[in-house]
């Protein structure tokens, strides 16, 4: 028995999609060639100024909102100091004691209970330039581009449990991003990133313990593993009567072990100062409403109005509500209003979720949309194709961009209704079956299923199984 509680507190910094940059007009955008996107001002040249960015204030509002914060009229920009190579100035503009959110919470959904993390903060600061790092001639390069994105850092209470908790927080924290549609996203860009704050104590200690904290987290499996790793380390020093250090230490993915870089005693002192060459920040009641009456309706909502209104089950509910893509295809399924929720939201799990997987694309990157996917459902339901070609035509419509009509005639996927050729049929595979229907009568129900198979495979799929189980059990009871 685990005789520890590990205890997280996340900082999430994520990038704002804003066009320019937090400080100058220097275009935000990832992926050009290094130092293209650059100028004076964000390089950190002597007697430039910095001027904000108004949307990337608003798009930090917004995330307050949605992570139910108290909005500050009025809040501070701060210098943070420090020297490293990717930042130029030698010092970064981020907010100290005033941050533009603070005392919010979030709900997260872990294994069907509700576990509310609360929000400490919420600020905006700018990002740094990116070091590359050339092991064959050990050079390292330095790309500017990346000096003055916004940034907002989420961060929270201590109040994450597990590594499991974690992961699910980041999760929702993506979606809701996604959602408000402020951000990227994208991690293998490096959009979200964070730090991992981890301490254990011993069950029932209401004190907590000294805590680590874990840089250069990139991805949310990553956070995990850290996490994991850390607990552990903690937990096996105390158990061998040894004494934490609060520490500030490197994740290293590739190797997964945390390495330490500095301990409390030298720890950085960042001089914060208040941004001398920037204003305070003053944003009124109006604007704060209406920020928030641009919220969309968010992910917990979401999973609510699946389970609860449209009563899908929770499992599938969670799949589609935290995937913005997903739950907007299948939200636009529903308005149409030609199928049931529960018919399109399966067809989503079971086809259109199950391809996605396998080829590792994204639903954007496919050619469904929800009318077809709409179409193809009508068509089993109204018994021209079985279950099993519509499998086959959700396949192809996510691959190419066809009609779901054309499939079916293409490929002749057309099931047979016909009651003479389901009757022969039958007929058929119940003479080969003796010792079946005999099993069927001496109360083996499932062996029904079995029949109605045979016949589908002799129909090479193309019987219509509704009409064949109906012509099976009418043969089935009425022979002696
Ligand atoms: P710093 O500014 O030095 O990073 P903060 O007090 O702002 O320190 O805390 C940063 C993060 O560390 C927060 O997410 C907070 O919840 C978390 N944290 C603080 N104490 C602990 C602890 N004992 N165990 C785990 N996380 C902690
Ligand atoms: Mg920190
Ligand atoms: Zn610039």
């Amino acid at each position: 028995m685990n005789k520890y509680e590990t205890i997280i507190g996340l900082e999430v910094h994520a990038e704002l999609k804003t066009k320019s940059k937090i400080y100058c007009d220097c275009k935000n955008s990832f992926g050009s060639d290094p130092n293209t996107n650059i100028c004076p001002i964000c390089m950190g040249m002597p007697g430039t100024l910095p001027s904000l960015n108004k949307k990337a204030v608003e798009y930090a509002i917004k995330m307050g909102h949605a992570l139910n914060c108290k909005i500050n009229n009025i809040s501070h920009q701060d210098r943070k100091n420090y020297f490293y190579p990717d930042l130029p100035k030698g010092y970064q503009i981020s907010q100290a004691d005033t941050p533009l959110c603070e005392n919010g919470y979030l709900d997260i959904m872990v294994e069907g209970k509700k576990r509310r993390i609360r929000i400490t903060r919420i600020h905006i600061e700018e990002d740094a330039g990116k070091l590359l790092h050339d092991n064959s001639d050990n050079n390292s390069l330095i790309d500017f581009n990346r000096c003055g994105v916004p940034l907002i850092e989420i961060v929270t209470e201590p109040d994450i449990k597990s590594s499991k908790e974690a992961n699910i927080f980041l999760d929702t924290i993506k979606a809701i991003l996604k959602y408000i549609d402020i951000s990227d996203c994208k991690m293998q860009e490096g959009s979200i990133r964070c730090d991992v704050n981890v301490s254990v104590r011993p069950y029932g200690e209401s004190l907590l313990g000294t805590r680590c904290e874990m840089k250069n987290v990139n991805s949310f499996s990553a956070a995990v593993r850290a996490i994991e790793y850390e607990s552990k380390r903690q937990i096996s020093i105390l158990e061998n009567n040894g004494f934490l250090f609060q520490e500030t230490r490197r994740w290293d993915d590739s190797k997964g072990i945390s390495i330490i870089m500095r301990t409390k005693e030298d720890m950085q002192d960042y001089r914060f100062f208040p941004e001398p060459d920037l204003c305070s920040i003053f944003t009124d009641d109006e604007t704060i409403k209406r920020i928030k009456s641009e919220i969309p309706e968010l992910p917990n909502d979401k999973l609510f109005r699946y389970t609860d209104v449209l009563c899908l089950p929770y499992n599938d509910a969670v799949l589609i509500a935290y995937s913005y893509d997903k739950a907007k295809f299948f939200d636009e399924a529903v308005k149409l209003d030609i199928c049931s929720p529960k018919s399109i939201c399966n067809k989503i799990i079971s086809d259109v979720l199950k391809y996605l997987n396998e080829s590792e694309k994204e639903l954007s990157e496919t050619y469904i949309t929800p009318q077809k996917l709409v179409r193809v459902i009508k068509e089993v339901e109204n018994g021209n194709i079985s279950n099993t070609s519509a499998s086959t035509v959700i396949k192809l419509l996510m691959e190419e961009n066809k009609e779901p009509e054309d499939i079916i005639s293409e490929r002749n996927l057309t099931q047979n209704s016909d009651e003479e050729f389901l009757l022969d049929l039958v007929n058929d595979v119940i003479a080969s079956e003796k010792k079946s229907v005999i099993d069927y009568k001496n109360g083996k129900k499932n062996v029904l299923g079995y029949i109605v198979g045979k016949c589908m495979k002799k129909s090479m799929g193309k019987a219509n199984p509704v009409k064949i189980n109906e012509i099976v059990l009418n043969i089935i009871n009425r022979e002696e």
